[in-house]
């Protein structure tokens, strides 16, 4: 460029020269002169153009475009860059290599080389802007050349001849102003030109300012660069401390591992050691089996025979010890039957203690029933002593003993417990009575029969004969099998019968034994629970049968619950036979001698007449009198066997304890008091005495048949007499009994 414009400015030195020459000529000729020096105004101004043109626009234009252009490009390259390093964070965070750090290092590198280029093209744009005021001062100078230049041609021209200097300044005045319009022009367009230089220059300083912010651009970019690398740095470094650490890791684990291998190999040669050792000390022992196992081999050879030595030893022995055991089985045999005849005798002795003849009281409680009026009051207090009671009426108190007295709160299983001994011994070959002796409503049928879900003790008594007879079903065969009748007006009837109003008569046995026995009484074998309730139930019904008022009846007649025990001894063949008498007898209340007419009174009579009787038998017999009136009732006459001899009896007297019933609660209390005080006489004890002792050698041989020979001590001629005969005895035997074939369960 300075080399074109040096060109220039050799070309203006010859046109300068070429325009003096022209002066020259001019002023020879100053017409053809002005005319040559107008056409190279002409050419000056054009060329001045021409070169204004050159200068001023084409070459400043040209390089700002290309800076322009070339800042884009430089732009566009750090956007590109900035992406590639947004991406390689990103894959940063993902994963780091040394790829990355290589391609971020290459990045870096290319960013420099951009930096270099951009500082030389920010030189060249220096120095481009440089040239431009040395083009401009050029092109100042020039101008101020031509106008000087100029100014002389026209001092030149005026020192011309005043004649061809007034033609031609007439001329060039002329045609000055025509120049000096074209001059104008020039310098209008000088002045456009300039402007356009002054907004290329406004244009170029807001390039600069551009440049400038590309610049703090790249500064922040290179900044952020920085920061990156930075962060790329840390990044990489704390890579690398886990890189180290999880080597450490490595390192200490792989460390580890080996050290407990080689710890386990140490145990596993030790192990293996301790087992060579085991196997070098087995050794002997197998030597050892093996020689055993040999031995063992020719004791197994052996073995047959000394197995059979063995049985037949065994065998000896076992045969030693079951002699021995069937001795000691024998004498334990013995010992037991001894024990047993024992514990019978002390039975015995207790009951006999006791008295063959026991009399106890229950006292029923009040009931609801019984209503809540003054005469319902309790009039019977109690002592610590359970054989006493105390009746009190209008102030007076009177004391009253027996053998045993129930109080209201007794229960049936207690009542039971007290005569459960009496029906044991039934089994033992005795007979046992057992009465049930009381006003109307006292309790009789209560204390007997009981209710279905608190059995008194008819049915209580017989499920303990089933279960002694379960216990003894070793030793003895025993059969049960219960009557039931009823004495009504001195009448006996038969309440298993098919006609229960049919009478029934007591009878001596025409087999002259003496017994007595009822021709028609049915006998029934029962083994359960069921059988009694069925033939209760039987009972009930027949009895029910002909009266419409049962408990009208059944105040006015005695029910007899007759169970037979016979048992056969399956070793001895000893037979027995006991008999339970359990009897609900009918009320004892006296009717009033003016109210009572007819049957009515008769019925009071016969009650009466046999209570009384009853008492009467008790008494004797407690007393051991030589006469016992059994004759004087049916009952009695009917119990005679069971009441005689050492038969057992139990008289269980009920009272009511309320005021109204004190007359006959003392009456009844008075025949209990007289009957339990009798006195045993001294003769009578001697002779029981003697009869214990030749009983006592009796029973060791059959328990059963000592028991038959008390009862056997009877006599039979309407009173009986205390004695050892047994031609005399009487028993009362029913048909059934005779030939031990009981009746059948009739179907209720
Ligand atoms: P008896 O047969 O002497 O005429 P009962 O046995 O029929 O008398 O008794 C009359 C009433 O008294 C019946 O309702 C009976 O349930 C009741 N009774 C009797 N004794 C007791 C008692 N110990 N506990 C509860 N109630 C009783
Ligand atoms: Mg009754």
């Amino acid at each position: 460029m300075i080399s074109c414009l040096q060109e220039d400015k050799v070309r203006l030195q010859e046109e300068l020269n070429a325009t003096e020459s022209q002066r020259q000529a001019l002023s020879s000729s100053p017409q053809s002169q002005l005319e040559g020096l107008e056409v190279k105004l002409s050419d000056q101004t054009q060329e001045l153009n021409k070169l204004c043109s050159e200068l001023g626009t084409t070459d400043l234009e040209k390089h700002l475009e290309i800076l322009v252009l070339e800042n884009d490009r430089l732009k566009q390259e750090l956007n590109g860059c900035q992406l590639q390093l947004q991406q390689l964070r990103n894959s940063l965070s993902g994963c780091i290599s040394c790829e990355h750090s290589k391609e971020n290092t290459l990045l870096h590198k290319q960013m420099t080389d951009l930096q270099l280029e951009l500082g030389e093209k920010v030189q060249l744009l220096t120095e481009l802007e440089q040239h431009l005021k040395d083009v401009l001062q050029e092109k100042t100078d020039r101008e101020e050349r031509l106008n000087k230049r100029l100014r002389d041609c026209h001092l030149a021209l005026a020192k011309q001849p005043t004649s061809s200097v007034k033609y031609i300044t007439k001329k060039v005045e002329v045609e000055s102003s025509r120049t000096k319009q074209d001059l104008e022009e020039a310098q209008a367009r000088n002045h456009y030109l300039q402007e356009q230089i002054a907004v290329q220059r406004r244009l170029l300083a807001d390039q600069e300012q551009q440049l400038q912010d590309s610049w703090r651009t790249s500064a922040q970019l290179q900044a952020q660069i920085m920061m990156y690398e930075a962060e790329l740095e840390q990044t990489r470094g704390e890579m690398l401390e886990t890189f180290q650490a999880m080597e450490d890791e490595k390192n200490q684990a792989i460390e580890e591992v080996f050290l407990q291998a080689r710890s386990e190999m140490k145990t596993v040669h030790e192990n293996l050691n301790g087992v060579r050792m085991n196997l070098l000390s087995i050794q002997p022992a197998l030597k050892t089996l093996t020689s055993d196992y040999n031995c063992l081999k020719n004791h197994v050879r052996d073995f047959p025979c000394l197995l059979q030595d063995a049985v037949n030893q065994t065998k000896r022995e076992i045969y030693q010890a079951v002699e021995e055991a069937q001795k000691t089985n024998q004498d334990l045999l013995r010992k037991y039957k001894r024990e047993m005849q024992l514990r019978k005798k002390c039975h015995n002795e207790l009951v006999r203690l006791r008295g063959n003849i026991r009399v106890l009281c229950r006292v029923r409680p009040i009931t609801l029933e019984d209503g809540t009026g003054l005469d319902t009051r309790n009039i019977i207090s109690f002592d610590d002593d359970d054989g006493v009671l105390y009746v009190t009426h209008r102030g007076k108190t009177t004391m009253f003993e027996l053998d045993k007295v129930f109080q209201p709160h007794a229960l049936q299983a207690e009542v039971f417990q007290e005569v459960q001994a009496l029906i044991t011994s039934c089994i033992d070959g005795y007979n046992v009575c057992i009465f049930a002796y009381g006003q109307t409503g006292s309790g009789k049928t209560y204390t007997m029969e009981g209710s279905p879900e608190d059995p008194g003790i008819n049915q209580r008594a017989l499920r303990l004969l089933f279960g002694e007879v379960a216990e003894r079903s070793a030793d003895w065969d025993l059969t049960i099998t219960v009557s039931m009748a009823e004495i009504y007006n001195e009448t006996l009837r038969n309440l298993l019968a098919k006609d229960p109003s049919e009478k029934l008569e007591i009878k001596l046995s025409p087999d002259g034994s003496g017994q007595l026995y009822v021709p028609g009484l049915i006998q029934i074998r029962v083994e359960s629970v069921d059988d009694i309730n069925k033939v209760f139930e039987l009972g009930r019904v027949n009895r029910a049968t002909d009266f419409t008022n049962v408990n009208e009846r059944s105040s006015r007649s005695h029910a007899l619950l007759i169970v037979s025990v016979t048992g056969v001894n399956l070793t001895s063949g000893v037979r027995t036979t006991g008999k339970l008498n359990l009897v609900d007898l009918a009320g004892s209340e006296r009717v009033g001698k003016s109210g009572a007419e007819g049957p009515r009174l008769r019925e009071a009579q016969n009650i009466n007449k046999s209570l009384l009787a009853l008492g009467d038998v008790i008494c004797a017999l407690r007393s051991k009198q030589p006469y016992i009136p059994f004759r004087n009732s049916k009952l009695t006459y009917l119990l005679q066997d069971s009441l005689s001899g050492d038969s057992k009896t139990l008289m269980m007297v009920q009272v009511s304890p309320m005021e109204k019933n004190v007359n006959e609660t003392v009456c009844s209390l008075k025949f209990a008091q007289r009957v339990r005080s009798v006195e045993l006489g001294t003769m009578i004890r001697r002779a029981e005495k003697q009869d214990y002792s030749s009983r006592q050698d009796y029973e060791s041989e059959s328990p059963s048949t000592a028991a038959q020979q008390g009862r056997l001590n009877i006599s039979h001629s309407g009173g009986s007499v205390v004695g050892k005969t047994t031609a005399g005895k009487r028993r009362l035997m029913a048909s059934g009994e005779v030939n031990h074939r009981p009746a059948a369960l009739p179907a209720l």
